[in-house]
C-alpha cells in the first residue's frame, strides 16, 4: 500500500444548506442532496440540473448573477425535494434503533405482505410515511 486509506461519507440531504451564492449554484452531490435513507442521489441531481438551467437562463436574461437573484434556485430545489429528504432523514434516524429494525426485518422474513411493503418504501412516499410513524411498530408488535 503506497497511500493511506481514505473514505468519505455520502453528502446526505439531512439539513437545509445554502446551495447558491454570488455567481454560483451547487447541484447534486455538491449541494448535499442524496436521499438520507435510500442513498440515491441521481434523481435529485437531475431535478436540480433542470432548475439550475432555468435559473441560469433567467440570470443571463436579466444580467443579474447576484446571490439574491440566485436564491430563487434554492427555494425551488427545496420546495420540490425537502419533504422527501426530511421524511428520509426521519427514517434514517430510526435505523439508530437496531432492535426496532431487527424486529421489522425478522417479521418481514415471515410475512410476504410485509416484505413487499418494506421493498416498496424505497420508491413509494406514502409507505415511507407509514414507516416513520410509531403506530406502525406498535401494530407490528401486536402482530396486526
Ligand atoms: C458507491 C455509490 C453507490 C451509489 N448508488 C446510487 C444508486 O444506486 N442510485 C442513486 O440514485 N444514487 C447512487 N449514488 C449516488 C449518486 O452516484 C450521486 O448522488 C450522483 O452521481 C450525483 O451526481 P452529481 O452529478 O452531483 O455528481 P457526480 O456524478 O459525482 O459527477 C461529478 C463529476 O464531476 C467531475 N469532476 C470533479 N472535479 C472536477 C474538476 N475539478 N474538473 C472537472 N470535472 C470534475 C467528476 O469526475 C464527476 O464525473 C451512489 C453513490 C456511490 C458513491
Amino acid at each position: 500500500m503506497i497511500t493511506p486509506l481514505e473514505g468519505y461519507g455520502l453528502p446526505l440531504g439531512s439539513k437545509k444548506r445554502p446551495i447558491s451564492g454570488e455567481r454560483f449554484m451547487l447541484l447534486g452531490d455538491a449541494a448535499y442532496l442524496i436521499d438520507p435513507f435510500t442513498g440515491e442521489g441521481i434523481g435529485n441531481a437531475i431535478y436540480c440540473g433542470v432548475y439550475a438551467a432555468d435559473q441560469a437562463a433567467a440570470a443571463l436574461q436579466s444580467a443579474d448573477f447576484s446571490a439574491a437573484n440566485l436564491a430563487a434556485y434554492d427555494e425551488r430545489v427545496y420546495r420540490a425535494l425537502w419533504p422527501e429528504l426530511q421524511l428520509s432523514h426521519r427514517l434514517q434516524k430510526l435505523v439508530k434503533y437496531p432492535r426496532l429494525f431487527n424486529m421489522l426485518m425478522k417479521a418481514a422474513t415471515r410475512n410476504k405482505q410485509l416484505q413487499e411493503l418494506v421493498s416498496c418504501m424505497f420508491y413509494e412516499m406514502d409507505i415511507r410515511k407509514k414507516l416513520a410513524q410509531p403506530s406502525f411498530y406498535f401494530k407490528l408488535l401486536l402482530n396486526r
